[in-house]
């Protein structure tokens, strides 16, 4: 599933085709896709793309003159763009014609199909945005805040992470790579860190995320990507592999059908669960 990182690549490098350019089509192609507005995507039609955001895990396309667009990708959703005289495979759900002959292409692979787009006039109104917590590079990600929304919590801190309404956008592989850049156990609760290890954590947020941008942005340039790019983490998806740091081999636990990675050496785990 795309995280931040992922999407902020994938926004930078779609804004740079796409801004300024009229929807001269629109084909959505699996019912049940529009969770809001209607189903046809009609308002959109023939209105120039003036920007491209991002909130937490969705993408939003802001049009002018016309509804704003939010576009969940959720499990196996990809954008891709590319001319439009290229056949629609079967796994794509919608499409967005271009006056520049171009098409911007929601696909989905996998199964179920679960990926989400929305129309809204008024962001404020827009359901899937009203419980996201703070953006991680946002002012309003403050120490402060941080700590306030882990004061008494009986989670386990991985949990925590990826909670969206602590912090928007971080899912099961950032949130093994920003626990281990601090150094702690995905497995230690919450109401166990000391101040300093919260802070600690509030800090390789960030800086997990903008490295882990810059690794995926100089791997693809100016292109999209149909998978997750990964390479140069550090825990997740490693299993058995050493660690980059101490080489001790790279830990692996199920839990709750998610799958969490970690240095027990640096990350000092003496006991996973389970
Ligand atoms: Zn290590």
């Amino acid at each position: 599933m795309p995280e931040l990182p992922d999407l902020e690549v994938i926004r930078e490098n779609l804004a740079a085709r796409l801004l300024g350019r009229a929807v001269q089509g629109i084909s959505v192609r699996r019912p049940g896709l529009v969770r809001a507005g209607p189903p046809d995507l009609s308002p959109l039609f023939g209105k120039n793309l003036t920007e491209i955001a991002r909130r937490g895990k969705h993408l939003i396309f802001r049009f002018d003159g016309a509804p704003f667009l939010l576009v969940h990708l959720m499990r196996y959703g990809w954008l891709w763009h590319g001319p439009s005289r290229y056949e629609v495979t079967k796994s794509t759900t919608m499409v967005l014609s271009f006056d520049d002959g171009t098409d911007l292409r929601l696909i989905e692979p996998g199964s179920p199909q679960i990926a989400g787009v929305w129309l809204f006039s008024d962001l404020s109104q827009a359901e899937p945005l009203k419980k996201l917590g703070p953006e991680p590079f946002s002012p309003e990600f403050t120490l402060e805040h941080f700590s306030q929304a882990l004061r008494g919590k009986r989670r386990m801190v991985k949990k925590i992470l990826t909670d969206q309404s602590v912090v928007a956008g971080i899912g099961n592989a950032y949130a093994d790579e920003i626990l281990f850049l601090a150094k702690i156990s995905p497995f230690r609760y919450v109401h166990t860190l000391t101040p300093t290890e919260v802070e600690k954590l509030w800090r390789a947020i960030p800086e997990t995320l903008r490295w882990a941008i810059g690794e995926i942005k100089s791997r693809v340039g100016e292109n999209l990507f149909d998978k997750e790019i990964r390479d140069f983490l550090y825990v997740h998806g490693r299993a058995g592999a050493p660690c980059r740091v101490c080489g001790s081999p790279i830990g692996e636990v199920l839990f709750e059908g998610q799958r969490t990675n970690f240095c027990p050496r640096c990350q000092n785990v003496s006991q996973p669960l389970r």
